[in-house]
């Protein structure tokens, strides 16, 4: 069976969040399992493009309105990632450093999936199914079925997968020309409150859409954005799978970005001589809990919380605490990050920015980490902490709620929260440092979460039975 995986993202080509981690690893495990699975994506000017080498396997032209676009398919020549991977460049489109934030992006986003059909009818070979994910891509199930130019192509079955559902991908109707052809009758499958919502055309459009974990999907049903009618409306065609975690590459044991490697055996040595070295690289003291955040600095990530939690556990003498801060994004909250650093420099770190290798280097040297999230469809970090002995703590929602376990529970391994504003933040890491005093029972949890199985074993599996059933 061939499977074209379609994003605008895939580590380590490209990567802004946990979609790229997906993308990235999804096919690799599908590949393993004897699919002929592909990821297309557009072609950014990052290092990883720079650095290696690709050959040219297809040409063509098309018309965006009346503007004449021209894109060349590249292919990495030695499929570094596990699986092939193709880029499309279009000049003037598809050839910037960063995957968003540009004016143009419902031009951007349209190109890409022009041509991608475009290549796809004429040169690239006969898929069975197109894997689309997110918004930006959210067009092609339409596209297939309602544009005259890809009849040829109508066959071929969609999956649909929403990584998160706040953004829809919004764009006028002015925007309409700039689509290839399509039958005219159609139009409200295009539309949502009286704009063009590429996700709600997604979902209408689709043979099949899967959310990246189930509590999302029920979540989903009640509240999206707007879209909540139309998702409970397709329910028929839904699937939760959670994701998975690429541990050929998230793996305390092989990772070649952290200072120390260690297993669940060694944990107790290796996440101390890890943590020594972050905290006198950011003069902070190694003997007392690690606590830390990575993430988007987002309202859905709870970081407009994050002051007044550290402000909290600051002020209590009782226990004490270091912080680690590694996000970017809302100005605001990057500006309190940078106070918080002035005020209390001693016991935080905190690096505003993406930062891949410190990423991997924070979560092997914390013992917990914190996501008081708004949203989360599955979240990634949970599970990189898990494999790398870091306890996480966490508002019981979407994914978080699938994945973690509160200790209160039998074989519990995490810290489950469930109000936003209400300090039960606070209080969940309280219970934390509770029960860090008690080494014993720490260390026995630490162990239970580094032995969980989170991989993509099973959820690509999963992905294959429901390519199979369509
Ligand atoms: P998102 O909603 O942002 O996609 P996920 O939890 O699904 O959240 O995935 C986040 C991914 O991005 C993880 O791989 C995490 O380690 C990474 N990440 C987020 N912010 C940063 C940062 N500032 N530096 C390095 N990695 C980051």
């Amino acid at each position: 069976m061939q499977v074209v995986h379609l994003s605008v993202e895939c580590f380590p080509v490209a990567k802004v969040g946990g979609l790229a981690d997906v993308v990235g690893s999804l096919p690799k495990y599908q590949c393993k399992l004897g699919i002929d699975a592909s990821v297309v994506m557009p072609w950014f000017d990052t290092s990883f493009v720079r650095d290696n080498a690709f050959d040219t396997v297809a040409e063509g032209s098309f018309y965006q309105g009346s503007e004449p676009l021209h894109y060349t398919v590249f292919k990495e020549r030695e499929d570094k990632l596990g699986f092939p991977l193709y880029l499309i460049k279009i000049p003037g489109k598809l050839d910037r450093p960063e995957v968003y934030c540009y004016a143009d992006e419902a031009e951007q986003w349209i190109a890409f999936q022009h041509a991608f059909l475009h290549w796809a009818k004429y040169d690239m070979g006969t898929p069975d199914i197109i894997h689309c994910h997110d918004h930006h891509v959210g067009l092609i199930p339409f596209l297939l079925r309602h544009s005259n130019e890809f009849h040829d192509l109508s066959y071929v079955k969609t999956v649909f997968t929403v990584h998160n559902g706040q953004y829809q991908g919004w764009m006028g109707w002015n925007k309409s020309i700039l689509l290839p052809p399509f039958d005219t009758w159609r139009w409200g499958l295009l539309d949502w409150d009286g704009v063009i919502n590429p996700l709600a055309t997604a979902i209408k459009c689709c043979d099949a859409y899967t959310t990246v974990s189930e509590g999302y999907l029920k979540e989903l049903y009640k509240e999206a954005n707007g879209l909540q009618n139309l998702f409970r409306d397709q329910a028929d065609k839904s699937y939760g799978i959670v994701n998975g975690i690429d541990t050929s590459y998230w793996n305390p044991v092989s990772d070649k970005l952290i200072n120390y490697k260690y297993s669940i055996t060694s944990a107790t040595r290796g996440k101390k001589e890890n943590k020594k070295a972050l905290c006198t690289k950011h003069g902070l003291p190694d003997d007392v809990p690690l606590l830390s955040f990575i993430g988007r600095f987002a309202l859905e990530k709870g970081a407009d919380q994050l002051d007044r939690i550290i402000r909290y556990l600051f002020s209590q003498n009782q226990y004490k605490i270091a912080i680690f801060i590694l996000g970017s994004g809302d100005a605001r909250i990057e500006a309190q990050m940078r106070a918080l650093k002035d005020e209390f420099a001693e016991k935080i770190g905190v690096y505003v920015g993406y930062n891949e290798a410190l990423a991997h280097e924070v979560y092997a040297a914390s013992d917990m980490l914190l996501m008081p999230s708004r949203v989360e469809p599955c979240g990634l970090n949970q599970l990189y902490a898990l494999k790398y002995g870091t306890i996480p703590i966490v508002r019981g929602i979407g994914g978080l709620k699938d994945t973690v376990k509160d200790i209160a529970v039998e074989e519990g391994y995490g810290f489950v929260f469930a109000r936003m504003e209400e300090n039960d933040a606070e209080d969940a890491i309280m219970r934390a440092l509770e029960t860090y005093g008690d080494t014993k029972k720490w260390k026995a949890i630490r162990s239970r979460a580094m032995a969980l199985d989170f991989s993509w074993d099973r959820s690509a599996q999963k992905y294959i039975e429901l390519y199979n059933q369509l």
